[in-house]
C-alpha cells in the first residue's frame, strides 16, 4: 500500500492523501478526510483568531438581567474538573442533535436558567431514515475494509419507489469491526439483540476472511421525524434528568421497507444475498449515525433529510438554534 503524501490544503492545514485504509468511519489514520479541523475550524482559528477550547464541558447556560448570557463549563484537566464561566451577548449552541437538545432541556427544566424556551423543544427528532443491510457475496471478493467507506450513491428522491424518498450507498467498515464482532459473539454479557444480529452473521464471521465477502449496503431516507426527546423523571430504579427518546419507528416502516426492497434488488443484481437485521424485522429497532432535529422551536416538522442536508446542518445547525435565544417564544 502506498504511503500517504502530506501537503498543505487550500486553507493551509496539513492534509494527507487517501491510502485506502478503510477506517473513514472511525477516524482517518492519515488525516485524508475533509474534517472540520482541516477546514472551517482551521480557518476560524488561524485566520479569524477564534479561541477554540477542547475538553470544556458545558452544563449551565443562563440569561442575565442585562440580556447577556453566562455559560458555565468544567475544563477537564489532569483528571480533574476545573469549573469556569464565560459571558457573551450571543450563544451559538452546536453540540449535535442529542447533546444540544439535552442541554436546553436541562437548562429549562433542571437548572431553570432558560425558562422561556418553547414547548416544541425535543419534538420532531429524526433518525434520518438510516438503514444498513449486510450482504454476503460468496462468489465475489468485495473487500469492504479497503478504500473509502462510501464511493457512490443512487438518488431515489424522485419518489419512484413506492412514493418513498431515499438514497442508496455502497458501504464499508473498518477491519477492526470484524475482530470486535467476533469477540462479542463470545461475550456472555452481550445483549439479547446483539446476539441476534451476530447470530445472523455467524457463518460469515467465522469464515477465514469475512472481509472478502461481506458488504453493507447503506441508505438514508425521509422518515417521519416523530421522535420526542425528554428528560427522565426520578423513579425508585432510575435517576432523573437523563435524556430519553420516545420514538415510534413503525411510522417510518414504509421508507425502511422501500430501502430494504432496493437493497435486495441491488444485492441480487451483483451476486449477493442480503441478511436483513432481525432487530428490524422482529423489533422495529433502528440505528443511526445521523441524528437530526430535537432542538426545535417550531411545530412545523423538519421533514428534510438525507446526507446532503446533514452536511448542511454541520455548518448551519448552530444558526437555526441561535435564533430562538433572542426571541421570547417561537411556536
Ligand atoms: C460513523 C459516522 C459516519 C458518518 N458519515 C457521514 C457522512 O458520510 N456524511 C455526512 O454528511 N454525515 C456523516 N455522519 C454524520 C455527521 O458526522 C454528523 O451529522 C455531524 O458530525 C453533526 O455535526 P454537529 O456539529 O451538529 O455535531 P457533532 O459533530 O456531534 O459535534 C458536537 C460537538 O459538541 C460537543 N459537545 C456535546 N456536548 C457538549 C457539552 N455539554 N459541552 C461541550 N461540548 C459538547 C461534542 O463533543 C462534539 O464535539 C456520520 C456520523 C457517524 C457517527
Ligand atoms: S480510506 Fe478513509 S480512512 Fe483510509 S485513508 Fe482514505 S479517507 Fe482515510
Amino acid at each position: 500500500m502506498a504511503a500517504t503524501v502530506v501537503s498543505k490544503n487550500k486553507h493551509g492545514a496539513d492534509q494527507g492523501t487517501c491510502v485506502h485504509l478503510g477506517n473513514c468511519d472511525i477516524g482517518c489514520d492519515v488525516s485524508a478526510r475533509n474534517t472540520l479541523d482541516l477546514n472551517y475550524l482551521y480557518i476560524a482559528e488561524n485566520r479569524h483568531h477564534t479561541d477554540v477550547r477542547p475538553l470544556h464541558l458545558v452544563d449551565v447556560i443562563e440569561q442575565l438581567n442585562d440580556g447577556m448570557f453566562r455559560v458555565h463549563f468544567d475544563e477537564l484537566k489532569n483528571g480533574e474538573r476545573v469549573p469556569g464561566t464565560e459571558t457573551g451577548r450571543i450563544v451559538i449552541l452546536a453540540a449535535g442533535s442529542l447533546a444540544s437538545t439535552e442541554l436546553l432541556l436541562r437548562n429549562r427544566e433542571v437548572h431553570r436558567t432558560l425558562p422561556k424556551i418553547s414547548a416544541a423543544l425535543g419534538h420532531h427528532w429524526s433518525a434520518n431514515g438510516d438503514f444498513l443491510t449486510p450482504t454476503a457475496y460468496v462468489t465475489r471478493v468485495v473487500r469492504p475494509a479497503a478504500g473509502p467507506t462510501i464511493t457512490a450513491a443512487i438518488d431515489f428522491e424522485d419518489g419512484s419507489q413506492g412514493r418513498q424518498q431515499f438514497w442508496i450507498q455502497d458501504g464499508g467498515f473498518p477491519s477492526l469491526a470484524v475482530a470486535y464482532a467476533r469477540n462479542k459473539t463470545m461475550d456472555p454479557s452481550a445483549s439479547f439483540k446483539a446476539k441476534l444480529v451476530l447470530g445472523a452473521l455467524q457463518t460469515l464471521l467465522l469464515s477465514t476472511d469475512p472481509l472478502q465477502g461481506l458488504m453493507p449496503w447503506f441508505a438514508q431516507g425521509v422518515d417521519m421525524g416523530n421522535g420526542i426527546l425528554t428528560l427522565t423523571q426520578e423513579t425508585p430504579f432510575s435517576e432523573a434528568g437523563k435524556l430519553h427518546l420516545n420514538w415510534e419507528s413503525t411510522k417510518s416502516a414504509a421508507v425502511i421497507d422501500a430501502i430494504i426492497s432496493m437493497h435486495k434488488r441491488l444485492a441480487a443484481a451483483t451476486g449477493g444475498t442480503v441478511l436483513i437485521p432481525p432487530t428490524w424485522t422482529l423489533f422495529r429497532d433502528l440505528i443511526t449515525p445521523h441524528p437530526l432535529g430535537g432542538a426545535t422551536w417550531v411545530k412545523r416538522p423538519p421533514r428534510a433529510s438525507l446526507t446532503k442536508v446533514v452536511t448542511c446542518l454541520v455548518i448551519l445547525g448552530c444558526m437555526w438554534l441561535m435564533v430562538p435565544l433572542f426571541h421570547d417564544r417561537w411556536e
